[in-house]
């Protein structure tokens, strides 16, 4: 699964989930893709965008579209925020929420000093540029992730 960064023609930032580059711009030139704060489907690429592999995720961006789209070809919001949930859902039950101690984590399992395990939790820009430096991959979520652990 990829995260795109992605702004409007109107500027708004957001992100974008998507299974490959393809899926992206067929999503796009279909008008799926819709900017959360106006609704303009006249959607660019920011910058470069981190790669993640979440492995088994059921429920991809597409997936959730793809559940959410009547036969009419319009789409259920209500039914894109279900499969989004679920999405959120299987982060929660995947990894352990380890708060303001995420780039201390994350660098431990980088350099061996821990197991790797799925982790998420918070760290500011500079904190998550320097690990992108130190070439430790992640991923910023488009949901809060400061949900209670499942285990
Ligand atoms: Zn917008």
């Amino acid at each position: 699964m990829i995260v795109y960064n992605l702004a409007c023609n109107q500027h708004h930032p957001f992100e974008g989930w998507f299974a490959s580059p393809a899926d992206f711009e067929q999503q796009r030139d279909r008008g799926l893709v819709e900017c959360p704060v106006c609704g303009s489907t006249q959607i660019e690429r920011k910058l470069h965008a981190p790669r993640i592999n979440t492995g088994a995720a059921p429920v991809t961006r597409q997936d959730a579209v793809e559940a959410a789209t009547q036969p009419d070809g319009e789409i259920d919001f209500g039914q894109l925020r279900e499969a989004m949930l679920g999405f959120a859902q299987h982060v929660r039950d995947n990894t352990e929420y380890v708060g303001e101690r995420f780039a201390d984590e994350a660098r431990a399992m980088h350099y061996g000093e821990k197991e790797h395990r799925g982790i998420r939790g918070r760290a500011d820009r500079d904190t998550a540029e320097a690990l992108r430096e130190e070439g430790i991959e992640f991923a910023s979520l488009p949901f809060p992730v400061d949900f209670p652990n499942a285990h």
